[in-house]
């Protein structure tokens, strides 16, 4: 029986639940056996005894009281399992949410979104029949006909070895059809993992498909994916219902032999009745746990197969944290400095950056230019500690980075990518982002900075307006704007300013850059330049090619040199 040892110890905190299910399961069995006790009695007294109402009352109160209490500890020991499934996959959602973000962006690009939105809600969910149907069952299936034959081996030795030795067939045809189902379900969830990977892609690309007129061919591909998806699960059922069906057989066999036996001793008067009505009442309840864990096992199996997929996430390692405060920074920022510092992704396989050694000054600006993939992102992911340095170090007022914990570190730079990611919230929330103890006077200061503030009060609903999924309802230069507005209400010494490169409307443009000038006024300045008018003004310029420094310098120095820089001025100047 496939019984993971390491769902099993996500235990955790809630093995009290699980104390809590194995004491119900002991109190079931023991009101299972009393009550088939009251009701032979019951039974044989009317029927050999010739017994009134009245001297059978006893019994007959007693069986309705365990019968009674049954019910009533069959519906504790489910909520018990319930509330031990709630709470894993309440942690388990947690830790995943926790673990993707110390992965960071960097790890997140190299996988699809929507496999892992499939693995955190249906993937964790499916987790549910293991904690609240197998693991509760596989404990009854051990509890209950223990404590049956601790009270049949006394009362009929011989019916008790018959019990012994037709329980384990049930498990070990489990296990062969186990193996077999446990494959089947690992196919069916990564199946379904594909589909639904692939119904993001298309939905997110759809006007991107129409306007290739490609839509009409993602019909095929979505209906081939479902088709397999339809026949993996179709496979597991087969396996599922089969089974059952064995299952279902082989306990039938093993109470009609408990049957015959008793029967055939009765016939000869070996054994009284009340012992043998005992006995057959208590047959098909020894098997019945052993039977629904067949029921339980196929449930619990497909969490298997996704539990996989989640320890695969959980297992791979997130960049080293340390608890070392952040080094005090002044108004003005700190003084950066990477020494050798080289990163490569895909476990190496991918150089990004080669050796970059360079510094940035306490309130200064510093401009990296050069062309697509020569490494500028990478250099601002491994400053905001989403990645660290695969060789050389990264220090910061003299302090190693990667020795200062990442939240405290992050606490002090504002970052403003080219695409921020705008939630489908209202602007204020948008803004607040930044600062969620922030008053509406100072979210209505940071948008008035960020030149936005004007438009947003021109809409019906001002702030409160809802910019739809992703900010869709926004242009990308009032994006933008959003972003520098939660830059300006982080009010943090530390700034990373991705420049956008959209063409955009001349006085948008200018109010933006008007904008992104005061933004950077006494910060230590990160900006990845695209424009003439911005990398310009820039303290130090540092120009980026193929992973390493090819120049550095001011404006004026590097115009002289005539080299890689007056080549990028050439298409920047265009933009301008
Ligand atoms: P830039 O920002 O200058 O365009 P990047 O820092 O994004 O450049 O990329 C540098 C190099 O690293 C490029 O060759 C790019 O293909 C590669 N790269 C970037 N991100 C990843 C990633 N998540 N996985 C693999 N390679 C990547």
């Amino acid at each position: 029986m496939q019984f993971d040892r390491r769902l099993f110890r996500m235990l955790g905190a809630a093995r009290p639940a699980l104390l809590m299910i194995i004491i119900f399961g002991l109190l079931i069995a023991i009101c299972i056996v009393g009550q088939a006790a009251a009701l032979s009695k019951t039974i044989s007294g009317v029927f050999l005894k010739d017994q009134t109402l009245v001297s059978l009352l006893p019994s007959l109160v007693l069986f309705a009281v365990f019968s009674i209490l049954l019910s009533l500890l069959r519906w504790l020991e489910n909520s018990s399992a319930n509330k031990l499934a709630t709470h894993i996959k309440l942690k388990l959602r947690r830790d995943i949410a926790a673990h993707l973000s110390k992965l960071g962006p960097s790890y997140l690009k190299n996988e699809r979104s929507g496999e892992i939105s499939n693995t955190l809600v249906n993937g964790v969910d499916s987790l549910d029949a293991y904690y609240s149907q197998f693991l509760p069952q596989l404990l009854l299936s051990v509890l209950v006909p223990v404590v049956i034959l601790v009270f049949v081996f006394p009362a009929d030795w011989l019916s008790g070895i018959i019990f012994l030795l037709t329980a384990p067939l049930i498990p070990v045809f489990m296990k062969l059809i186990g193996a077999l189902a446990e494959h089947l379900n690992r196919k069916q969830w990564k199946t379904l993992s594909r589909m639904s990977a692939h119904f993001l892609d298309v939905l997110q690309g759809l006007t991107t498909l129409k306007l290739f007129g490609r839509s009409k061919n993602q019909i095929k591909t979505i209906s081939q994916i479902s088709n397999d998806f339809r026949t993996s699960t179709m496979k597991v059922l087969k396996v599922a219902f089969l089974s059952a069906l064995v299952l279902e057989l082989v306990a039938t066999i093993s109470i009609a032999v408990i049957a015959v036996e008793i029967g055939l001793r009765l016939l000869y008067g070996a054994i009284e009745f009340e012992k043998a009505l005992f006995i057959l009442v208590l047959a098909p309840e020894f098997y019945a746990p052993i039977r629904q864990l067949g029921a339980g096992y196929h449930a619990g199996m497909e969490g298997v197969a996704a539990a996989q997929r989640i320890f695969e996430i959980l297992d791979r390692p997130a960049p080293a944290v340390s608890s070392e405060e952040s080094p005090a920074l002044s108004g003005a920022g700190a003084s950066i400095r990477f020494i050798d510092v080289s990163y490569a992704y895909q476990d190496g396989e991918r150089p990004a950056l080669r050796d970059i050694s360079m510094e940035l000054q306490p309130g200064t600006t510093t401009a990296l230019v050069g062309p697509s993939g020569a490494g500028k992102t990478t250099i601002s992911y491994l400053l905001l500690r989403f990645l660290n340095p695969d060789k050389g170090r990264i220090l910061v007022q003299g302090h190693d980075l990667t020795a200062i914990d990442p939240d405290i570190w992050r606490a002090q730079i504002a970052w403003v990518p080219q695409n921020p990611y705008l939630f489908h919230r209202s602007i204020a929330e948008n803004i607040c982002l930044a600062n969620p103890a922030a008053d509406d006077r100072q979210i209505a200061e940071a948008a008035r900075q960020a030149n936005l503030h004007e438009f947003i009060t021109s809409l019906p609903e001002g702030y409160e307006t809802v910019i739809g999924e992703r900010g869709s309802r926004l242009s990308g230069g009032q994006a933008q704007r959003i972003a520098l507005a939660r830059a300006f209400l982080k009010d943090a010494p530390i700034l990373i300013l991705d420049e956008p490169t959209a063409n955009m409307d001349p006085q948008i443009e200018a109010q933006l850059i008007a904008s992104m000038n005061l933004l950077m006024e006494k910060r230590t300045v990160l900006l990845i330049a695209h424009r003439l008018n911005t990398v310009r003004r820039a303290d130090r310029i540092i120009v980026l090619s193929g992973g390493r420094i090819a120049e550095s310098g001011n404006h004026q120095e590097l115009l002289k040199k005539n080299g890689l820089y007056a080549e990028f001025l050439g298409v920047a100047g265009t933009a301008v």
